[in-house]
């Protein structure tokens, strides 16, 4: 495998990264997918996709995963596991350091993803998928006719609160200072909102549950101290998202939160070097969107290859 060089690699099994070697493999080129965890990324961790189109009723995400391995795996894609630590443009070849192992290739496509910032509560990890989420539009609906807290004071925190209050009974959105940090636009619907109710300048203490799930979140003001308990079955955390692209800072141009600045086909500031799905410069980050990126970074390294 070291020897070998290939016409794409791709770092990151997502969404993204498979769609781009489902693509760059149906196109005969030599191409290997490198991820450092299972296949199928962040979807993985998703119970149920309602909005991916082709399932009716819903698909699970481990599976809907699975069917987009099988389908890579059809047209021959080679799939290792491996940490990436590096890559190094040498002009034509690019080399990758898996694991300390160099790997070659004529064009790399980056589809590494982004996660949630984890706030590091107590409750929070242990009950993922229970009643913790880090995504509305994924998980809201299984909220419907309950109370939910969302967590955090930006954009994303208040179009979650937006989104749930369609389902949830009531959403309690906690900030830790008095003023929301989302658009103007938004700030205004959520006062308009009668469903959400804003807890100022309170901080998450820890995650509580019962052996149904989550049944609370105990929140501090950080001003008298004192604590209360939110009666909510479900805490959606929105405080941000960091993109998988530290180990790139050296190399490629990333925008100020960290993304890989990309133009519209992909393509990043090194000749030869693509970026699809979340990691890149985008507002929308859904699997649809990952799929379509994947596409477009494969057939922009198609052309970029043909031209080499
Ligand atoms: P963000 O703008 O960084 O907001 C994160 C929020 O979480 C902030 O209100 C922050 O509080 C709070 N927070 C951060 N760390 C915290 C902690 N440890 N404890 C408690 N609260 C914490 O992140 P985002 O909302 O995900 O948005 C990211 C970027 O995407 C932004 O540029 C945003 O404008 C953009 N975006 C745009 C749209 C849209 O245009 N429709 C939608 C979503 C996101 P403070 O306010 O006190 O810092």
């Amino acid at each position: 495998m070291q020897d070998t060089l290939y016409d794409v690699l791709i770092i990151g099994g997502g969404p993204a990264g498979l769609t781009a070697g489902l693509y760059t493999s149906r196109a005969d080129l030599k191409t290997v997918l490198v991820e450092s965890m299972m296949v199928g990324g962040q979807v993985i961790t998703t119970t149920k996709i309602e909005n991916y189109p082709g399932f009716p009723g819903g698909v699970d995400g481990p599976e809907l995963m699975q069917r987009f391995h099988e389908h890579c795996q059809e047209y021959g894609l080679q799939i290792v596991q491996g940490e990436v630590q590096q890559l190094n443009d040498k002009g034509e070849i690019k080399e990758v350091v898996v694991d300390g192992r160099s790997l070659q290739a004529r064009a790399v496509i980056v589809a590494t993803g982004a996660e949630p910032r984890k706030l590091g509560i107590p409750g929070e990890a242990e009950l993922v998928g229970r009643g913790v989420s880090y995504c509305a539009t994924c998980d809201g609906a299984f909220f419907r006719n309950v109370p939910v807290a969302v967590v955090g004071g930006g954009d994303t925190a208040a179009e979650e609160a937006l989104f749930l209050s369609r389902f949830a009974s009531k959403v309690y959105l906690v900030h830790r200072r008095d003023a929301l940090r989302a658009t103007r636009i938004l700030q205004e619907r959520i006062f308009a909102n009668d469903k959400i109710e804003v807890v100022w300048d309170s901080l998450p203490e820890q995650v509580m549950s019962d052996n149904r799930g989550v049944n609370g979140l105990e929140v501090k003001n950080k001003f008298s101290g004192e604590k209360s308990v939110l009666e909510v079955e479900g805490v959606f955390f929105a405080i941000g998202v960091i993109p998988k692209a530290h180990f790139l800072a050296d190399v490629l141009d990333l925008n100020e939160d960290g993304y890989i600045v990309t133009d519209t086909e992909c393509r990043t500031s090194i000749p030869g070097v693509f970026a699809a799905g979340d990691v890149r410069n985008k507002t929308l980050k859904q699997i649809a969107t990952a799929v379509g990126d994947g596409a477009v970074a494969a057939i922009t390294a198609e052309k970029y290859l043909d031209e080499l």
